[in-house]
C-alpha cells in the first residue's frame, strides 16, 4: 500500500476520535524500522516498516506532533538514516542517546522541550522494560511486536486509535 493511501486511511480512523494525543513519541529500532541501527553502516540505504511513513504523515496532518525517544548507542547512524528517509524534520524533539534509565530521562527532556504534559503523550516501543519505565511517568504506552508477515501489530490497552491504525498493516 502506498504512503498516501496509508495516510488517508489513518486520518479517516483518527477522525473517529474526539481526543487525540498531543504528542506521539516513537522508538526507532524495531518500532519505525526493522533493525538495530548500531548493526548497520551509515552508508546503507535504510527502509522503514511499510506503513510507518504514511502513519507519521497522518499524525502531522491531524496536528499531532511526533517525537523520537531512542536508546541507540549510535545516534550518528540513527540521524543519518532519519535524513536519508526524509523524515528528520518531522519530529519536534529527537532524543537519541544510550542511557541506563529506560527512557524516563528521554521523556523528561521531551517534556521540557515541548511543554506537553506526560498524560497527553502517547509512546510506542517494542520493549517492555521501556514501556514499564515510561508508564511510571503516566505517559500512555503501547507495545509493538512484529508478526511473521513483517507487519507491525500492537498490544495496546491505552489507545484504541493507534491500535486501529495498526490494523491497516494487518489487512493491507
Ligand atoms: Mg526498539
Amino acid at each position: 500500500m502506498g504512503d498516501e493511501k496509508v495516510k488517508n486511511e489513518a486520518m479517516e480512523i483518527m477522525g473517529l476520535f474526539q481526543v487525540l494525543p498531543r504528542l506521539v513519541v516513537f522508538d526507532l529500532d524495531y518500532t519505525l524500522w526493522p533493525f538495530y541501527c548500531e548493526c548497520r553502516s551509515k552508508n546503507e540505504k535504510p527502509s522503514m516498516y511499510p506503513q510507518a511513513k504514511g502513519i507519521l504523515h497522518a499524525f502531522k496532518d491531524k496536528g499531532v506532533n511526533v517525537a523520537i525517544a531512542s536508546r541507540s548507542p549510535t545516534p550518528d547512524i540513527a540521524n543519518a538514516f532519519l535524513q536519508k528517509l526524509e523524515i528528520k524534520s518531522m519530529f519536534v524533539a529527537q532524543e537519541i542517546f544510550s542511557s541506563w534509565t529506560h527512557k524516563t530521562e528521554h521523556f523528561q527532556k521531551i517534556n521540557r522541550k515541548t511543554a506537553v504534559p506526560y498524560n497527553e503523550m502517547l509512546f510506542f516501543d517494542d520493549e517492555n522494560r521501556n514501556i514499564q519505565a515510561v508508564k511510571s511517568l503516566f505517559v500512555n504506552c503501547s507495545k509493538h511486536s512484529v508478526d511473521s508477515n513483517n507487519y507491525i501489530t500492537c498490544q495496546s490497552r491505552s489507545n484504541k486509535c493507534y491500535m486501529q491504525i495498526l490494523e491497516i498493516h494487518i489487512v493491507s
